[in-house]
């Protein structure tokens, strides 16, 4: 299956709603936990897409995080930086910027897949902290993924 471009946000939302339903413990989440196999699917420009829509998706629950509780988090980098390129931090802190740069584009596979996986899961340590239980937090990224793809068609 080859999304086109639009699917990109609701593959994130999806890929998402998979890791938070492999969370046991979201306060908890390590770059190594396990990403869905479904990544492994898209091609190298789609992966990007899904990357930036990721990185939008991410910055939404952040900003939400510090608007009610006054909280800002960080991945902690330190398992994913010994097995990450030096650049791999750098483009996951620009896809969360507002508007990413040409940083925001890592160039290789190893790397899309650990900025993926820290992406969601910051995501789901920043809906964590706001009340959501991991069940909860999957049946949010669902919803937000069929929003995506009935706003898409019109
Ligand atoms: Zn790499």
């Amino acid at each position: 299956m080859n999304p086109s471009p639009w699917d990109a946000p609701r593959a994130a939302y999806l890929l998402t709603a998979a890791m938070a339903d492999n969370t046991q413990t979201a306060g908890a989440i390590a770059p190594g936990a396990e990403m869905s196999a479904e990544w492994a699917g898209f091609d190298a420009s789609e992966q990007q897409d899904i990357l930036t829509a990721l990185g939008a998706q991410t910055r939404l629950a952040l900003k939400m995080l510090h608007d009610k509780l006054g909280m800002e988090i960080e991945m902690d980098w330190e398992p994913a930086a010994q097995v990450a390129c030096s650049g791999a931090l750098v483009s996951a802190r620009e896809l969360i910027k507002p508007a990413p740069g040409a940083l925001a584009t890592p160039e290789c596979a190893h790397c899309r897949e650990i900025i993926a996986k820290a992406l969601c899961s910051l995501q789901i340590q920043a809906y964590f902290r706001l009340g959501f239980t991991p069940a909860m937090i999957a049946g949010v990224c669902r919803q937000s993924a069929d929003e995506a793809e009935t706003s898409s068609r019109h």
